[in-house]
């Protein structure tokens, strides 16, 4: 995609608001702040800096085979720009990925965005209230700076012995390279989370033979993906219809919280599902008691697949039933002692969500660093506004996430949030910037809710913080209580007069 032409490096190009990532949150951010524009209001200008050269965040990155989502089409796209012709209930994320590149084009975003251009440096300027915001390509000065980065961005590979002095080949999910000869490889295939049991079926059927490193069992259940129908695919093209189809998911995955909360009934019922998915699927009960998680079902992501347990039995595959703990030229050690010679590596092994690495390059009020700030662990108002970082709007951030939800609804949640400010910045020229209490009180009642929830119920997972073993990726309660409690920007919190509303368009 082509964006607009970066400045050279010694100007500074003065901007309103600044979004940094063009994926799912930036561009929707963007669209929403063009549509405000179109229909009268005055947002001011803003730019998106995009450190690749094409929209799409983690759509664009992750192009492993198999890659798909497991939130149905419907409701994982925008609920202003809702789509008539998805082709699955779950997106492939091929689809996903031309979906948000017509977004760009179709809503006028190609002129805002600039590509190649990697935050690098990002800090608040006290005396002109302004964020000063570099990248290898130029220098910008905005009022409003808005972290739609991402936290499945920044892919994590283990530290593994001898890794460096690894013979064959290696890369991760997040970042696949399409010209990985595959053909009769041996495979070593390290996880067993989403991107892994998306991949698995496709590495079985391409390659000569795949190890699976499993350091813990995943809980599958069935994903019972299918094409629409030629009728289906009619009465979509009704606006309405797709809106009620919307509405309908929405609420049947939010009917799934209470197993979060670890309702015996509910959270029963899943264990049920998952135990028979796994019992129809294998047969032979050693193989299923290797399968078997020991942990509680949901404390991990409960992952969605028809193809992984078959994959798992395919002659070519053998489950190594832990973890990767070293290399030896083309021999991967186990922890068990086993010993796999292999020609590719493959780290299915996740992201750094917790610790983003952009929180070290982001300088507030007094000089605070954003990952000093979130030194034990992430945190943020209304989960989206962080103490000496004024006028900084962190989307898809601390406690923004859910287990069991659409991420696109919690997204949305949180551009009416920043809508909401950016009009009372319209008003007033103080910088908005969170008193202390409010963020205690706010990560305080969290903290709260969450601890009865299964994701802190003893598993090792990534919504929770490894050092202070708070939950600080996931929302810990309904989607539709997250935007009930956050939907709303209120001046009040700030300790500043609301200002006359003059609505938005
Ligand atoms: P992940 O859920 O963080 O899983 C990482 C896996 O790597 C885990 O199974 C982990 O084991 C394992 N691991 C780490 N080090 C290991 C080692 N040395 N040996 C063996 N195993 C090791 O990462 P992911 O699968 O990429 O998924 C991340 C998130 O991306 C998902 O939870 C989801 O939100 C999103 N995603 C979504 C979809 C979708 O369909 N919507 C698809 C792909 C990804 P432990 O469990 O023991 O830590």
């Amino acid at each position: 995609m082509t964006g607009s032409h970066a400045p050279t490096p010694q100007e500074v190009t003065e901007v309103d608001t600044l979004i940094a990532g063009a994926g799912i949150a930036g561009l929707g951010m963007g669209i929403r702040l063009k549509r405000d524009a179109a229909a009268g209001a005055d947002r001011g200008s803003f730019l998106i800096l995009e450190r690749a050269n094409d929209v799409g965040g983690t759509w664009r990155d992750n192009v492993y085979p198999g890659v798909a989502c497991d939130i149905p089409s419907h409701l994982y796209s925008y609920s202003f720009r809702t789509k008539p012709d998805w082709t699955h209930v779950f997106p492939s994320g091929a689809e996903l990925q031309e979906y948000l590149r017509e977004c760009a084009r179709e809503e006028g975003l190609l002129p805002h965005l600039r590509f190649g251009e990697p935050v690098t440096d990002a800090r608040w300027d006290e005396d002109a209230a302004r964020w000063l915001v570099t990248t290898p390509a130029g220098r910008y000065r905005s009022r409003v700076l808005v972290s739609a980065v991402g936290r499945l961005s920044e892919p994590r590979v283990p530290s593994i012995d001898g890794l460096d002095g690894f013979s064959g080949a290696v890369v991760h999910t997040a970042a696949w390279n399409a010209g990985l000869g595959l053909g009769g490889a041996r495979v070593g295939l390290v996880g067993t989370g989403a991107s892994a049991v998306q991949l698995l079926p496709e590495l079985a059927r391409r390659a000569g033979h795949v190890t699976v490193f499993q350091r813990s069992a995943p809980y599958v259940v069935p994903r019972g993906d299918r094409a629409y129908d030629e009728s289906e695919l009619a009465l979509l093209a009704d606006p309405a219809e797709r809106d009620l189809l919307r509405e309908q998911i929405f609420w049947d995955a939010e009917a799934a919280f209470p197993q979060r909360l670890q309702v015996p009934e509910a959270i029963g019922a899943l264990r049920g599902r998952a135990a028979s998915h796994l019992r129809a699927q294998v047969a032979d009960p050693m193989l299923r008691a290797r399968l078997t998680p020991d942990y509680e079902i949901g404390c991990k992501r409960v992952l969605l697949s028809d193809d992984y347990y078959p994959a798992i039995q395919s002659p070519n595959v053998t489950l190594e039933t832990s973890a990767l703990v070293g290399i030896d030229g083309s021999t991967a050690i186990a922890a068990s002692g086993a010993r796999h010679e292999l020609d590719v590596l493959v780290f299915a092994t996740g992201f750094h969500a917790t610790r983003p690495p952009f929180a070290e390059l982001v300088t507030g009020r007094g000089g605070i660093r954003l990952a000093e700030h979130w030194s034990n662990g992430m945190r943020a108002y209304a989960s989206t506004v962080v103490h000496r970082f004024p006028n900084l709007f962190v989307l898809d951030g601390p406690n923004a996430s859910l287990g069991h939800n659409s991420a696109v609804y919690m997204i949305e949640t949180q551009l009416e949030y920043v809508l909401g400010a950016l009009e009372y910045l319209d008003e007033s020229d103080a910088p908005l910037d969170i008193p202390l209490a409010a963020e205690d009180d706010y990560v305080a009642a969290l903290d709260a809710a969450a601890r009865d929830t299964v994701w802190l119920s003893g598993c090792t997972s990534w919504y929770v913080d490894d050092r202070s073993h708070r939950l600080t990726l996931l929302w810990p309660g309904y989607a539709h209580a997250f935007r009930e409690r956050n939907g709303t920007f209120d001046a009040a919190a700030f300790g500043v007069r609301p200002v006359f509303s003059r609505g938005r368009g």
